[in-house]
């Protein structure tokens, strides 16, 4: 039977630590389908069809991995996607309180569904999208975070939103 695990998350920008997530998911599942959380109460700063783009785009290469939008209870649509796990990033402590709340409810939601956390190379474990997105407010250069069409991406979108 084909393993399939669901990569739910904002990726609001997508960036070089949940690329590298997706690449180590891949080693251990068949399939990745990453899931953008559609929440319609908070702000980001692409929508979610951008995301969806965007997303697509980074993952063009990558023919076990698709992308989808998601709303509702996490272990509901990873059961609806025949997935048997989800897969998360971990990155510091600070991570690890939300994460493994989430984990264990998820669990007693639907014991069947399995949460794996991986974790991305030294180099890229700082990154959050939030960083990102404020580095880039006050004129940083966020090139060593995201791929190149993102950071020119994420440039623009904060010039408009400033302006
Ligand atoms: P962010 O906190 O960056 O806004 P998302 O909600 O988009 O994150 O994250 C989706 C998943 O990717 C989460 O499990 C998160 O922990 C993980 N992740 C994000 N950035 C990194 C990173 N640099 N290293 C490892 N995991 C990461």
């Amino acid at each position: 039977m084909e393993k399939i695990a669901i990569y739910p998350g904002s990726f609001d920008p997508i960036t070089n630590g949940h690329i590298d997530i997706a690449e180590r998911g891949l080693k251990l599942f068949d399939k990745i389908i990453v899931a953008i959380l559609n929440n319609p109460v908070k702000e980001f700063l692409f929508t979610v069809e951008e995301r969806v783009e965007m997303l697509e785009s980074s993952f063009e290469n990558y023919p076990d991995i698709e992308v989808e939008t998601f709303d509702g209870l996490l272990v509901d649509y990873a059961a609806k996607r025949k997935s048997t796990a989800i897969l998360r990033g971990m990155r510091a402590v600070s991570d690890f309180e939300y994460e493994f709340q989430m984990a264990g409810m998820n669990a007693s939601l639907n014991p069947d569904v399995e949460t794996v956390f991986l974790m991305a190379d030294a180099k890229l474990q700082s990154i959050a999208s939030r960083l990102v997105k404020e580095i880039a407010f006050y004129g940083g250069d966020i090139r060593s975070f995201v791929t190149p069409p993102m950071a020119e991406e994420v440039r623009v979108r904060v010039v408009q939103q400033s302006s």
